[in-house]
């Protein structure tokens, strides 16, 4: 999800108003293009779903059958099947989910109205019929273990077929209704991972917590989706058939391959527009999802996703799809906003203060088309690592938003006010060494969603950032073996640890010295300044030699030489070693740089230089390349006179001002 959306302030009134009662709309043509933009199998397939589902729109309910057709894909026998029912999670005030978010959800408080849940009727294998063994378990109703009447051997595969109700939730949390519009995500059974080493796996399948997004194995799905004919849909994968009814109703066909999970958004306001972006030389169709008053925004967005498609492409694998919707929801629903599924996303932040150039709009949408990549391809365990899709995904945003519209600006270029996006981010979240837990912790045990935001996404993401520029000046080192991860564990589903080997492989360096402290640990990177001065150099004074020969060397004896013996001690009060360039400059104008790099992990060092001019300035890190950094008021000091230090506003902190006076004035 976009951590951005925490920024944004709903100030347009209501949409849905004016639009008339809805009318019928022509049958959609069914897509031309195939599921794969190059067509054969990528991914195990190892959870694959037929779903038959009818909406009603007036009761927010959906009735449907789903038949699950599993394989045990592990080295392990499996004797049960565990299912999410995520939508139990919006049934009531004691469930895990609205206790974890102490009953809001980015702001977003249940409905007394608007209850969700889901319940599953009937649970079949071979015709029989098994819903009484299952049961619920854990704190709610978000997971049902279903005991298998046979168990499945390695290799394996379960076909089960289960009946279920949804009342969808006034949205919450990414998914229901608001209005006229449907957001419907996380809505169906679905079976959880047998995850771990070989022949040690595990089911992966933990309650619905609020901080926890989700994981799941790929799969092809037959979604069949029956509407009032009244409403626009939009989905995943694409539309093979479309199917009128005498009842004013349709059903529309939907395919996909390759994708871990099926999301769909119902509205009969939205409008279409779409364009083409090229990858790898093959077209994808990018289209936004729109209601008629957000136009100005939908062109923003469809040229954001175009861009992200194309960039994120060429930056890591090509997008293997071929189609990308992104629905923007009315700002009445922005609580369905800023959500990433396969192949179909939800943006976010149209709003007035969004003018052209102040480009969050474009940034929610670029994160979660990014998304496609970090979960939707390199398909990790949200609950488990979510920092490996939020923050990676993030650190890559970076890139992205820096190719679309220019490293200076990606952020922001309104009004003479320019910004980049991480040190943007970085200025919002300054003391990323002081949070409570390590970015590589499970979801649900971070304190508070605040701690949880900071850690998996800017702490992650700026960690990267740094670490990219330790291995090389530009990062481009590092951003290749990015690409090379990318490459390697597509359509699989890497852990933290995957990916950290996968980069010392390419890199071929040890990276354990960062990665222990940074990822694994609290704290941070807090390098001071700690002592700054000179004293004039002159010949030694005081008493030499002995009997006959002593003497004493006074000042008028020993007069200074004009030159300076000056002492420097540069510390990092932090526990993440990181190598800096220190930048020493000399009141005749001159300077020097070089490196202090305490991967040995000592705390401080002393520097001592004997030059013609005393030092004028001391700065760390003069290119901000460290954005781990915390306190960069004490990286960057002059020295006013031969002997005193003062800590001065500096071009730094004029950067910092100026970004957070921006934060502000969103
Ligand atoms: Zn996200």
């Amino acid at each position: 999800m976009a951590r951005a959306l925490v920024l944004v302030v709903c100030v347009l009134a209501a949409c849905g108003d004016g639009l008339g009662p809805p009318r019928v709309r022509p049958a959609p043509t069914p897509d031309t293009q195939a599921a794969l933009r190059v067509p054969g199998a990528r991914s195990p397939r190892a959870a694959s779903y037929r779903i038959d589902a009818r909406y009603d729109a007036a009761a927010h309910t959906i009735t449907a059958t789903e038949t699950l057709t599993w394989r045990n894909d592990s080295g392990v026998t499996a004797d049960e099947l565990p299912f999410h029912l995520y939508l139990n999670g919006f049934k009531n005030e004691t469930t895990l989910f609205m206790r974890s978010s102490h009953g809001a959800h980015r702001g977003n408080h249940p409905h007394a109205d608007g209850w969700g849940w889901i319940e599953v009727g009937s649970i079949k294998i071979g015709g029989q019929e098994l819903r009484a063994t299952a049961t619920y378990q854990g704190p709610d109703e978000t997971v049902l273990r279903l005991p298998l009447p046979a168990a499945a051997a390695p290799g394996a595969t379960v076909e089960v077929t289960l009946a279920f109700t949804a009342q969808l939730p006034r949205v919450m949390a990414r998914t229901g209704y608001e209005g006229a519009f449907t957001m419907v995500g996380q809505w169906f059974p679905k079976v959880g991972v047998l995850t771990g080493p070989r022949g040690f796996e595990r089911w992966d399948c933990p309650p619905f917590h609020a901080n926890s997004e989700f994981f799941a194995d790929f799969g092809v799905y037959d979604v069949a989706l029956t509407v009032p004919d009244t409403h626009l849909v939009a989905a995943t994968g694409v539309l093979t058939a479309v199917e009128p009814h005498d009842d004013h109703t349709r059903t529309l066909r939907y395919h996909a391959e390759d994708v871990h999970d099926f999301a769909w958004m119902i509205d009969p306001y939205m409008q279409v527009m779409s364009a083409t972006a090229d990858v790898a030389g093959t077209p994808v169709e990018v289209r936004v999802v729109y209601r008629p008053r957000q136009r100005a925004f939908a062109r923003r967005h469809l040229q954001a996703g175009v861009g992200a498609i194309e960039t994120f492409s060429k930056l890591f694998v090509p997008y293997p799809w071929s189609i990308m919707t992104v629905v923007d929801p009315p700002p009445e629903a922005m609580a369905a906003g800023g959500m990433e599924y396969p192949t179909l996303v939800t943006t976010a932040a149209d709003n007035v203060l969004m003018r052209p150039g102040v480009r969050v709009p474009e940034f929610v949408t670029v994160h979660e088309i990014g998304h496609n990549w970090f979960q939707g391809l390199l398909a990790s365990n949200e609950s488990r690592e979510a920092w490996l899709d939020e923050g990676v995904n993030e650190w890559a945003d970076a890139l992205v938003m820096a190719a679309l519209y220019g490293e200076k600006q990606s952020a922001i270029d309104w009004n003479g006010w320019k910004a980049e996006d991480l040190r943007l981010r970085r200025a919002i979240d300054p003391d990323l060494g002081g949070l409570p837990s390590a970015i590589a912790s499970t979801a649900a045990t971070f304190p508070d969603s605040g701690a949880y935001a900071s850690a998996t996404y800017t702490k992650t993401a700026v960690a990267l950032h740094t670490l990219a520029h330790v291995i090389d000046q530009d990062g481009a080192r590092f951003a290749a073996a990015m690409k090379r991860y990318a490459e390697t564990w597509a359509f699989k589903h890497p852990t933290g640890a995957d990916l950290f080997a996968s980069l010392e492989e390419t890199l071929g360096e040890d990276l354990d010295w960062f990665v222990q402290p940074a990822f694994q640990h609290p704290g941070g990177v807090d390098f001071a300044v700690r002592t700054a001065d000179c004293q004039r150099n002159h010949p030694p004074r005081g008493v030499f030699g002995e009997g006959s020969a002593r003497r004493t060397e006074v000042a008028d004896h020993s007069p200074a030489t004009g030159g300076y013996l000056c002492r420097v001690v540069i510390e990092n009060r932090g526990t993440i070693p990181v190598p800096v360039t220190i930048e020493v400059g000399y009141r005749d104008g001159t300077h020097e740089r070089f490196t202090w790099d305490h991967r040995d992990a000592s705390r401080w060092q002393e520097f001592e230089f004997a030059r013609s001019s005393p030092i004028a300035r001391v700065t760390i890190d003069p290119e901000g390349l460290v954005l781990l950094a915390d306190h960069p008021l004490d990286d960057d000091i002059r020295i006013d006179g031969d002997r005193h230090a003062a800590w001065r506003a500096t071009a730094r902190l004029t950067f910092w001002t100026q970004s957070l006076m921006q934060v502000v004035g969103l």
